[in-house]
């Protein structure tokens, strides 16, 4: 062979020599790449399996808040009462159909409209009169929306996370509880006038034994007709008391205001309670005010039967030899009377109840059986359509003071 054939051979050889090593080198990055790779397509995999995952939780949990949605949306359509959901802009943004029933009116007209806007549906105007543009807190009351129809009306801020999101309106049909209640009224007052004339027939008759004008009476026969004369006496007061609350109940109370002098009125009532005063050797005071006072436009009658439940209730609930004041003040604008007694007091966890119909304390039903419950429940609505004020404080066992104030009117007052 020749010496250079040689040469070029030995050339050519370590050429491919090199030749080989880049191919298994770049052999061994294409296996690494590949490795790599696959490893990739696992992750991705995986990684998409996680996102599915979580695409599936995500709908799930859309699903859920949606039944809930859906079951909330239910549960106000379907409700007993009428529903009203007004935003923090104070404009309707939700109503149920029974509310729509009770308006006469189709949601599409209503929402996203204000109280005031909806007023000229003459439903929304009564409320609106009732709550005023801006539904501030709770609140409840009667609405007549027309004759026989009634709805107890109660509004609530709907508050989360310390901001007012807006304010829920409830409204429940009364009308039929309404009804039952003019009825029992009704019931009563009828039972009442049936019993009051032979009653009135028995006292009188009583009257003309006890006056002799029927002949001589013994003394044990006159003991027996004058405890006679006084449950009689008991029966008609009870049955007046019952029909004036019926009258109440019914809107039938009638007023004759005039202008008139508070002193005065308490003066004319006392002249009758001088006996039982004496009787029970109460201290009794009444602490006359030194100015003349300034009117009150009053219905005498009315104003004295207030006073005359009071003071019956002090000379009722104080033991023999206790005290009883009765003072009159005038105080910005009202003029304000109190009768204190050192009596058996109020049990404070019944107080909240003194002035409703027929309610009597624990302690004053031990302490006297005789008692309708009555009184303070007609003190209280006569005071308060006189636009007055009703109140008392009392300790159990160390006595009550019971006030009322009514607003001062003179005659120039009047002619504005
Ligand atoms: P009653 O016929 O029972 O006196 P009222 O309506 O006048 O009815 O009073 C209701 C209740 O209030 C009484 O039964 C009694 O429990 C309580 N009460 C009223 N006045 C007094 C008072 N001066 N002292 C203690 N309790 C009183």
């Amino acid at each position: 062979m020749e010496p250079n054939q040689k040469k070029r051979e030995e050339l050519l050889k370590r050429q491919l020599e090199v030749l080989n090593k880049k191919l298994k080198e770049k052999e061994r990055k294409i296996a690494l790449l590949r490795k790599k790779r696959s490893f990739e397509i696992k992750e991705i995999g995986k990684f998409r399996q996680a996102l599915m995952n979580i695409l599936e939780d995500v709908e799930e949990a859309r699903r859920k808040a949606e039944e809930e949605r859906d079951l909330t949306h239910a549960i106000i359509a379907n409700f007993a009462d009428a529903l009203l959901f007004f935003n923090e802009k104070n404009r309707l943004s939700l109503i149920n159909s029974k509310a729509e029933k009770f308006f006469s009116v189709e949601k599409e007209e209503v929402v996203g409209k204000s109280l005031s806007e909806l007023s000229s549906n003459k439903y929304f105007k009564k409320i609106l009169g009732l709550v005023g543009s801006e539904i501030k807190s709770v609140f409840r009351a009667e609405v007549e929306m027309k004759k026989n129809f009634i709805l107890e009306l109660t509004t609530i801020n709907i508050v989360a996370e310390k901001t007012k999101k807006g304010a829920l309106m409830i409204l429940h049909d009364v009308s039929r509880e309404k009804l039952v209640e003019a009825m029992k009224t009704e019931f009563v007052s009828l039972a009442a006038h049936q019993l009051r004339t032979p009653l009135s027939a028995i006292k009188w008759t009583l009257r003309i034994i006890l006056d002799g004008d029927l002949g001589e009476i013994n003394k044990e026969q006159r003991s027996f007709l004058e405890k006679t004369y006084k449950s009689n006496e008991r029966m008609i007061s009870l049955i007046n008391d019952l029909l004036n609350v019926a009258r109440i109940e019914e809107g039938r109370f009638l007023y004759n205001p005039v202008f008139a002098n508070l002193a005065s009125i308490v003066e004319n009532v006392l002249k009758s309670y001088n006996e039982q005063i004496e009787r029970k050797e109460i201290n009794f005071v009444f602490d006359k005010p030194q100015e003349p006072l300034s009117s009150v436009y009053v219905d005498v009658e009315k104003i004295s039967l207030v006073i005359q439940n009071l003071i019956d209730n002090a000379i009722h609930y104080t033991p023999p030899k206790g005290n009883i004041n009765i003072s009159l003040k005038e105080k910005e604008k009202t003029i304000e009377f109190s009768i204190k007694d050192t009596g058996i007091g109020i049990p404070q966890d019944q107080r909240e109840r003194i002035f409703s119909k027929f309610f009597r304390a624990s302690n004053a039903v031990r302490a006297e059986t005789e008692g309708s419950g009555l009184g303070l429940f007609i003190a209280k609505n006569i005071i308060e359509a006189h636009g007055g004020k009703i109140w008392f404080k009392s300790k159990e066992g160390e006595g009550s003071t019971f006030y009322f104030s009514l607003p001062i009117k003179d005659k120039r007052q009047k002619k504005v």
